[in-house]
């Protein structure tokens, strides 16, 4: 195998340990923070499952087995050395996301005690910048893992997630928020800032 291949694989499964250690301290906080309205349905369910699979069981066997080798693809250095310089923004974004939300967060459609509408910090040009954050980290995985099942699995099932969640969650904030959500709403786009 030849040696840049190795480096982007490796660098991926750094990169995932890093963004596992960003979201712990949060996760950890959070758990003390009680989940006043549970949305997270049948669908939901099914789905998160479906991006254990896709974003880390598919990647670590790949990584750890030559089963899937069949299945490579090659695409030209720059487009690895580019996923990998991503690396670092995304982390940043991922960072900077959870921080904003901070107690609010959760990695479901849920509803925190004392949740509070969150419309500043990153917040203020997004509604969704860890969406965003993982969009860009499902794109770095196709980037950096050359292969049909292992690299596009990051898209698929994160693409179903977002695609099936987003508006469920907007529903739930409007429901939430009312008004004051209908006006940020407005003021904001999902996942890319406006320029104007
Ligand atoms: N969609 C957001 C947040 C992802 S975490 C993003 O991509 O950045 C998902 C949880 O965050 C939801 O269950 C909801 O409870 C909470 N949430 C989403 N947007 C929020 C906001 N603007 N303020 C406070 N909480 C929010």
């Amino acid at each position: 195998m030849d040696m840049m291949r190795l480096v982007f694989e490796i660098s991926f499964m750094v990169f995932w340990i890093c963004m596992f250690i960003i979201r712990y301290p949060f996760a950890q906080q959070n758990k003390k923070n009680n989940i006043v309205s549970d949305k997270k349905d049948g669908i939901e369910k099914f789905t998160l499952a479906l991006t254990s699979l896709g974003m880390l069981l598919l990647p670590i066997v790949y990584v750890a087995t030559p089963w899937f080798s069949f299945a490579d693809y090659h695409l030209p250095n720059a487009w690895g050395i580019f996923g990998l310089i991503m690396l670092i923004p995304v982390m940043m974004l991922f960072y900077r996301s959870h921080r904003d939300l901070g107690q609010n967060w959760s990695a479901t459609l849920e509803i925190r005690d004392e949740h509070t509408l969150v419309s500043s910090g990153i917040y203020k040009h997004i509604r969704h910048p860890m969406y965003t954050a993982i969009w860009l980290w499902v794109i770095c995985q196709a980037l950096l893992l050359q292969n049909y099942i292992a690299g596009l699995s990051g898209l698929i099932s994160f693409g179903v997630l977002y695609f099936l969640r987003v508006a469920k969650e907007e529903q739930m904030m409007e429901i939430q928020f009312g008004q004051q959500y209908k006006v940020y709403k407005q003021k904001t786009k999902r996942l890319i800032p406006k320029l104007f």
